[in-house]
């Protein structure tokens, strides 16, 4: 049956491949509620814009009284949250948006949707669900061996992650206090198209286009779990619409590379495709620059996905070899799109917009 879905931060990375999954592979209707920070592009849901089941409400999720009205406006069955302040180097140069949002703006959401979930009918409130979308950074850091579970006790080490922590815990304590209906998920690191340049894989992409240097944190072994962002919405659509109420699902790419190798990927790929280099380079790889470690920087996360794959029979559907091709020939097909977010042209013409 069709459903209406509110999707807070639908603007940005991934709440863009989630809401361009939902209007293209369900009949579900999308409300996106973004508040368009500088993370937010509606540039990245032109393919979608158009369609009927489509809509877009600029509102802050910490203005309880504005997300109520949308609710009452659209009457959702399913509430998925993704809008955060997500970049962990932003946190760490200046945590209180990160506060403001993550946790405030979390507790404000839930608040809103306790009150909006008491005015359903018994039909409605069967099926409703509020998806809290937070990460795997939350545990912090795993050392060499072993995997993150849902049973990982959480020991987040960054101003972001503190923050996606403190906001996973509040969901949990709505549905054990006042038995709001909740599923939470906590994913490994995601790349693909849209992805805003500030971010690892795009960053090197792109400088390297430029014939720019590549930087890389401290020795470059730090380890992520990687997964492509189309495998992350499908994921969370199945978490939505089948996921145990109350339960956490953890995601994962089954991907773990050092930054150093999904650097030097990179830049093999980029060798093969590009042959008029920038800058008279031989290799790529020249450019890779070492620079200093980001303060507190975890060594390593890698997410244990059994549960979700066994429950749930979700799987990702690429490789890190298969994804990352496909993310980087997106790049070099969509240089428009990452002008208009180099230069701030995407900004600018929302606010004429305005
Ligand atoms: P993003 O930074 O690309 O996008 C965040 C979006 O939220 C933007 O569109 C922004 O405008 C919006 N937003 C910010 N503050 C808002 C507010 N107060 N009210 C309404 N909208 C607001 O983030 P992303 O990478 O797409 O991540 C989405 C979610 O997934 C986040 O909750 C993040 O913690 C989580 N997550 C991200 C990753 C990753 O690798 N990117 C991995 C696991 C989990």
């Amino acid at each position: 049956m069709s459903k209406t879905i509110f999707v807070t931060g639908g603007a940005g990375f991934i709440g863009s491949a989630l809401v361009r999954f939902l209007i293209n592979e369900t009949k579900h209707t999308v409300v996106n509620f973004d508040k368009l920070t500088y993370a937010g592009n509606l540039e990245s849901l032109r393919s979608v814009e158009e369609s009927e089941r489509y809509h877009f409400v600029q509102g802050d999720i910490c203005d309880r009284d504005t997300v109520s009205a949308v609710f009452e406006k659209y009457q959702p069955d399913f509430i998925m949250h993704l809008a955060a302040e997500s970049h962990v180097d932003r946190s760490i140069d200046g945590p209180g948006e990160f506060i403001q949002t993550n946790i405030v703006g979390t507790y404000e959401l839930l608040e809103a949707a306790r009150s909006y979930y008491t005015t359903l009918v018994d039909d409605k409130k069967v099926g409703f669900r509020f998806h809290h979308i937070s990460t795997d950074e939350v545990y912090g850091d795993l050392g060499e061996t072993g995997l993150f579970t849902e049973e990982t006790s959480y020991e987040p080490s960054s101003p972001y992650s503190a923050s996606k922590a403190a906001s996973d815990h509040l969901v949990r304590a709505w549905h054990r206090t006042y038995d709001l209906p909740v599923v939470l998920t906590n994913c490994s690191n995601n790349y693909g198209p849209y992805h805003f340049p500030e971010k690892l894989i795009p960053l090197i992409i792109l400088n390297a286009l430029e014939g720019k240097a590549l930087p890389v944190y401290g020795d470059g072994k730090q380890v992520r779990d990687w997964l492509f962002v189309e495998d992350h919405a499908r994921a969370l659509y199945k978490v939505v619409s089948e996921g145990k109420l109350g339960d956490t699902y953890n995601i994962g790419g089954f991907n773990e590379k050092q930054n150093i190798e999904v650097v030097t990927t990179i830049c093999n790929h980029l060798n093969d495709l590009i042959k008029d280099k920038p800058a008279n380079l031989a290799d790529f790889k020249e450019l890779i620059t070492f620079v200093t470690d980001r303060p507190g920087h975890d060594v390593r996360y890698a997410i244990d996905a059994t549960k979700i794959n066994k429950e749930l029979g979700w799987h990702p559907e690429e490789t890190f070899e298969s994804g990352i091709l496909k993310t980087i020939q997106w790049y070099l097909d969509n240089q428009a799109w990452c002008k208009n977010v180099q230069d701030g042209s995407y900004q600018r013409e929302r606010l004429g917009s305005n």
